[in-house]
């Protein structure tokens, strides 16, 4: 998968200090054959990857992230950026009702998008009415008619539906769909979701009529349902209805299937119009706002690595790593007012427990880290506050009456003294390795 693509990619980048060209081509090379293989279309796979080298070269050496880190970092914001960056939710019209169309080949889900959309919108106390414009497919309009019952929408069908597979509808679709909008208008209902016909294939004749429709009707939105499983057709398909009908936005269905969402990266790429909501199954209520950063993760699959990266990079305070970084490159020791330096780092870095657990890898330090406990942190500074100035600069001469004073001015045992100055040793260690490695402890793909 991609996702295993990836992470064996970003393997081969542990432990390197920053990206190097031939890093960053082995990499994109990676990047590229993983893409193919979640179905984006070929050249949204060759724009892709060109910006993702241009900005890994690019790259500034964040302090907070190893190369690997920044990889997946440029390729998640990337790939946020292409399916259109923030979430993008319906303009509504400000004089009502505010029309929608649906556009997309047959079998994509234009139909039971109209039966969902209609309830989400309901539910946010809006009064939608359906328009069964599809008169071309035989139970068209009968299928919509179920469908808005069910959603408890109703359903603007002038002509009766059919209850034979083979009985088409009659009647002229532009003028149904033109008729829909004034019963909308007549009937104050504040949305009009416009049901229309698709064919398997695109043909000039379906292009027309969808065209038709939408300049009868001058939809605030047109939205394009395209199921995520069709895989390389998305982008032909995808450019044919963007000339045919000009489509405001994109709906993804099907994504309950095992669609790696290469579709949403092609549509979007070559159409630059934003995937707006997902369809995730059959039911009514499978449907969902499209969220391009989770996309982008689904895409990755790296979980919630990600929001660690912004996590780690957001509050690592630059300024002091590169201090302990040029601390141990200079060979200086590692002391308790570096190790309270370091508390209120951790302390920034919000839970450190509940961070570190998230990451694919604690497994070897899951014991550790079930028993951090973060008012052990409050304890600390005090066995800390409690030494004196020099003490803290040369622990080496903190002997057994000084540990009992410390215990004494801090409100501890001898005990937990003890523990801290065996971790601060262990803690020395790690800052030797994080000056090596540049990273912060226990990331992924840390060196040492
Ligand atoms: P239309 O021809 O574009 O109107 O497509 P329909 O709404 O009739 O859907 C075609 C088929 O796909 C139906 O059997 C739907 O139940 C099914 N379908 C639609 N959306 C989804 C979805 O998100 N997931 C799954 N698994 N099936 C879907
Ligand atoms: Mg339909």
């Amino acid at each position: 998968s991609l996702s295993d693509r990836l992470t064996a990619t970003f393997k081969n980048l542990r432990g390197k200090g920053r990206l190097s060209e031939a890093d960053v081509d082995a990499t994109v090379r990676e990047i590229r054959r993983a893409l193919l293989d979640a179905d984006v279309a070929v050249p949204v796979v060759r724009e892709f990857t060109a910006s993702i080298r241009e900005r890994a070269l690019g790259a500034e050496v964040a302090a907070a992230l190893n190369p690997a880190q920044q990889i997946v970092k440029i390729v998640n914001e990337e790939l946020k950026d292409i399916l259109g960056g923030a979430t993008r939710r319906i303009r509504f019209a400000k004089n009502p009702p505010t029309v929608i169309m649906l556009a997309g080949l047959q079998g994509a889900g234009k139909t039971t998008l109209a039966g969902k959309l209609g309830k989400w919108l309901a539910a946010q106390g809006h009064k939608p009415l359906l328009v069964a414009a599809d008169l071309q497919r035989p139970n068209a309009v009968t299928q919509l008619q179920i469908v808005g019952q069910r959603a408890g929408v109703k359903v603007y069908a002038p002509h009766p539906g059919t209850t034979s597979e083979t009985d088409v509808p009659t009647g002229n679709p532009v003028q149904v769909a033109r008729d829909g909008v004034t019963e909308a208008r007549n009937k104050l209902h504040d949305v009009v979701i416009i049901d229309t016909a698709g064919r398997l294939g695109v043909d000039a004749e379906m292009m027309q009529q969808a065209a038709d429709i939408r300049t009868a009707t001058r939809p605030d939105e047109v939205l394009f349902v395209i199921d995520a499983m069709i895989g390389q057709d998305a982008v032909n398909t995808a450019l044919a209805f963007q000339e045919g009908v000009a489509f405001t936005g994109v709906v993804l269905s099907k994504l309950d299937g095992d669609a790696r969402g290469g579709a949403a990266l092609s549509v979007a790429s070559v159409t630059g119009q934003p995937v707006m909501f997902a369809s995730t199954g059959e039911g009514l209520d499978d449907f969902e706002l499209f969220h391009p950063d989770r996309m982008a993760g689904r895409i990755l699959d790296m979980g919630d690595v990600l929001s660690l990266i912004e996590q780690a990079e957001r509050s690592w305070d630059k300024a002091e790593a590169d201090r302990m970084a040029k601390k141990f490159a200079d060979q200086e020791d590692f002391t308790f007012e570096d190790f309270l330096a370091q508390m209120q780092q951790i302390r920034k870095m919000g839970s450190m427990k509940k961070m570190l657990m998230m990451m694919p890898g604690a497994a070897g330090i899951r014991e550790q880290l079930e028993n951090f406990d973060e008012r052990e942190i409050d304890r600390v500074e005090a066995i800390v506050r409690s030494m004196t100035p020099h003490e803290r600069v040369a622990p080496k001469i903190i002997n057994g009456s000084r540990r009992a004073r410390i215990a004494r001015g801090s409100g501890v045992t001898v005990s937990e003294v003890n523990q801290l100055m065996e971790r601060f040793t262990q803690a020395q260690k790690m800052m030797k390795q994080m000056a090596r490695g540049g990273g912060v402890p226990g990331m992924p793909g840390m060196a040492g």
